[in-house]
């Protein structure tokens, strides 16, 4: 079902009124963590600033070391929400539990799946039931073809309406955090019809090439691309070292839209 060959028009996902994929490029931006509302609402306003309508954060965080931030949960959500009614954007927030699919439609546009659940097979079906678009990323040491059969998953049990993020797989490289598989963006662009982004925050794990890189995913045919932006990234709850500030996400802006990859 998610093949191209199948369905050789690209899929628009459709975020509330807002098309996602096929001609249209989109930037996903937002905390690591939800951490406070004010943290929220400052990164929400940068986001308007900018003309971006996904916002996203948080809630549910699936830590490597349990006795790290796990996130605000429920109360998360709930801030994500009122923040984004008031600025007029669309939440995306992870779910780690299929339990949670239904209480998470009430406050989240798009539901994503993470790096760490793309396999969660129980967690893939409760998504395919679900209402909302799915943000789904790659497992860090998945193939493509697992990755295609992960979306399979939810498309076959109903919800067509499936974005696909490649976000860096386990090598034996050092120097970023994961390594990027470039060419996974227009291998899976050839091979199914959904909207492909790349999350340039945890795929690298650096700030300092965050601009080459988006670069290259655009000029690959990516959909969109995803970051993430915390108003003091050195107190930040989860991820410090790769969060970028405000001044400098407008300052990325401002260079990706001189590329003229993105509007
Ligand atoms: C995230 O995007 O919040 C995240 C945890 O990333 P990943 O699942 O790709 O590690
Ligand atoms: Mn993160």
């Amino acid at each position: 079902l998610v093949s191209r060959k199948r369905h050789p028009e690209d899929t628009v996902v459709h975020v509330g009124e807002i098309p996602v994929g096929h001609d249209t490029k989109t930037i996903v931006a937002g905390p690591c963590s939800v951490e406070s509302e004010d943290q929220v609402r400052q990164v929400a306003q940068a986001l308007r600033k900018q003309g971006i309508s996904l916002l996203r954060g948080g809630a549910f965080k699936p830590r490597t070391s349990p006795y790290d931030f796990q996130g605000m949960g429920i109360e998360g959500l709930q801030i994500l929400r009122r923040v984004a009614d008031e600025f007029d954007l669309k939440v995306i927030s992870e779910i780690v539990n299929p339990a949670d699919m239904e209480m998470a439609e009430q406050y989240v546009d798009v539901i994503q799946i993470g790096a760490r659940n793309m396999q969660n097979f129980e967690l893939l079906k409760a998504a395919g039931a679900a209402s909302r678009p799915v943000f789904l990323k790659r497992g860090m040491s998945a193939t493509v073809e697992e990755f295609l059969f992960a979306a399979e998953y939810i498309v076959s049990r109903g919800n067509s309406q499936v974005m696909l993020c490649e976000r860096g797989i386990r090598t034996y490289e050092k120097w970023t955090r994961n390594t990027l598989d470039i060419s996974a963006v227009p291998i899976l662009k050839q091979e199914s019809h959904l909207p492909v982004f790349v999350d340039i925050t945890h795929s690298t794990g650096r700030r300092d090439i965050q601009l080459p890189v988006a670069r290259a995913a655009l000029a690959a045919g990516a959909d969109g691309i995803m970051l993430e932006v915390h108003p003091d990234p050195s107190v930040a709850l989860s991820d410090a070292n790769q969060q970028i500030d405000i001044p400098r996400f407008h300052t990325f802006m401002e260079e990706i839209r001189q590329t003229g990859l993105v509007a």
